[in-house]
């Protein structure tokens, strides 16, 4: 019998390839896992974690202005210092680096401090030496991708706009998806003049079409520029900042220009090529349900494979694998649809199942139920802040198969609605449930008047 040095060698110590280390080496596998940046991947380094933190600060500046309302008063204006937060939330990073370390340690790990090239089915190479494993896992994440355009050395990435030396007053964001929106408010709310550039009539392609018209009135009454169906065709470094000139022919000044325009698999120098890999067409490795590549001693996961490109999918896809590999009998196949998903621009988005238009195609008859408010809060606050709650039901069967929320805490609402969704509720088993008084919430157990068929 051939021995290897490993049972399962994970190259990267992201979400999913953490995750499926710890739950491997706790079935009794021999684990090792190479990392050549950081613990957490880009979720703890450079996503989820410090973007969160980051819309945390900046929700404060419109907490300082709602509270005046409230009876509340302060001395002197509030002030914004960009290196007090910059530097907090690397100090917090570190301290979650720490604590994924101790993890892998605790479990019995080996952690490599290193970028492991695949050199055969079974074979890795990692700071010059030879290490075999039974089973390779690639878990390496993907790397924020910029455009071609004049200048485009001049922007910056996902990964490097957090740790800006000066914060910038003046800020342009490139692209419509998650992170040009999510950036477009956190630095709108952090005080900077902002501009978001985005080549379609409309931004979030994908998302439910209500939710992006009521999303992009929001975010333009507070303030954020929105240019839409233009793009970037160069910027210019000038004395006083970057010179961007869109494709309209306008000119916008600027201090930082963040591309937002999507990440791809980074396998670079993986070594994977020589191996025959199949890819599929985006570039992502192409896996079965085992999440066994085309070459099957070699597995993937996560953000390398493509679809969603979230945490609790890398994670959820890591217990798969695992129970598929090391466990006693197969898992049901992991299940991709009604995965909830928030949006964390200002006001946040939270959303689980199907949009209208999704639905419309799917099912032969669909009932909206669609409420547009104004929450208690902003009574006094004087905010002119609005709420959209949504429900799409398919009419034949009465389930709730699409919820979806742009307010205050959207994202922790849809949650707990998630499991509603998930379970096949009905409508009808909404109507029945007690509303909790006085939230916001409570309004998608009482929404009785169909908005429209
Ligand atoms: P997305 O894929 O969400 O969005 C990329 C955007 O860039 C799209 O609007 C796209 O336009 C645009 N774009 C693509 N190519 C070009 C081009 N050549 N010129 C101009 N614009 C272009 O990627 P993000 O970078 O925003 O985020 C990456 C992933 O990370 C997300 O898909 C998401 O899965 C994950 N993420 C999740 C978060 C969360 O859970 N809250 C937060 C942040 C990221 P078009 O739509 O027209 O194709």
């Amino acid at each position: 019998m051939t021995s290897y040095d490993y049972d399962l060698f994970v190259i990267g110590a992201g979400s999913g390839g953490v995750r499926a280390a710890r739950t491997a080496a706790a079935t009794g596998a021999k684990v090792a896992v190479a990392e050549d940046r950081y613990l957490g991947g880009t979720c703890v380094n450079v996503g989820c974690v410090p973007k969160k933190l980051y819309s945390y600060a900046a929700h404060f500046h419109e907490a300082f202005e709602d509270s005046a309302g409230f009876g509340w008063s302060l001395s002197e204006p509030p002030r914004f210092d960009w290196a007090t937060l910059r530097d907090n939330k690397i100090e917090e990073i570190k301290r979650l680096n720490g604590i994924y370390g101790r993890l892998l340690d605790g479990a019995g790990v080996d952690l490599i401090n290193g970028r492991a090239k695949v050199v055969d089915a079974h074979a890795v190479e990692v700071n010059g030496k030879r290490l075999t494993a039974e089973k390779i896992l690639v878990a390496v994440g993907g790397w924020p991708w910029v455009p071609e355009f004049e200048g485009n050395e001049l922007t910056v990435n996902s990964n490097q706009v957090f740790d800006l030396d000066a914060f910038p007053q003046r800020f342009l964001v490139l692209g419509g998806g998650y992170i040009a929106v999510e950036f477009a408010s956190i630095l709108n709310g952090l005080g900077a003049d902002t501009h978001l550039v985005y080549r379609g009539p409309l931004f979030l392609r994908g998302f439910d079409e209500e939710v992006r018209n009521f999303t992009r009135d929001e975010m333009a009454k507070k303030g954020v520029n929105l240019h839409f169906e233009v793009n970037i065709e160069k910027i210019r470094q000038v004395e006083t900042g970057l010179e961007v000139t869109l494709t309209d022919g306008k000119t916008l000044e600027v201090d930082a220009v963040l591309a937002a325009t999507g990440r791809r698999p980074h396998l670079e120098g993986l070594g994977l090529e020589a191996l025959g890999v199949e890819t599929l067409d985006s570039g992502a490795l192409k896996v079965n349900e085992r999440f066994e590549t085309s070459v099957p001693s070699i597995l993937a996961l996560g953000d390398v494979i493509g679809g969603a490109e979230l945490t609790p999918v890398a994670l959820a896809e890591a217990m798969q694998l695992v129970a598929h590999h090391y466990g006693d009998e197969a898992p049901k196949p992991m299940e991709y649809e009604n995965i909830a998903t928030a949006v964390f621009c200002h006001p946040n988005i939270g959303t689980v199942g199907l949009s209208e238009e999704e639905a419309r195609e799917r099912y032969s008859s669909v009932r909206i139920y669609s409420a547009d408010f104004r929450p208690m809060k902003h009574t006094l606050s004087g905010s002119d802040e609005r709420c959209l709650m949504k429900l799409v039901v398919d009419d034949a069967s009465d389930r709730v198969v699409g919820v979806h929320m742009v307010g205050e805490e959207a994202g922790e609402i849809v949650q707990g609605l998630a499991i509603a969704v998930k379970a096949g509720l009905t409508k009808a088993d909404f109507d029945a449930t007690v509303g909790i008084h006085p939230t916001a919430a409570e309004e998608f157990v009482t929404m009785r008047s169909v908005t429209r068929h």
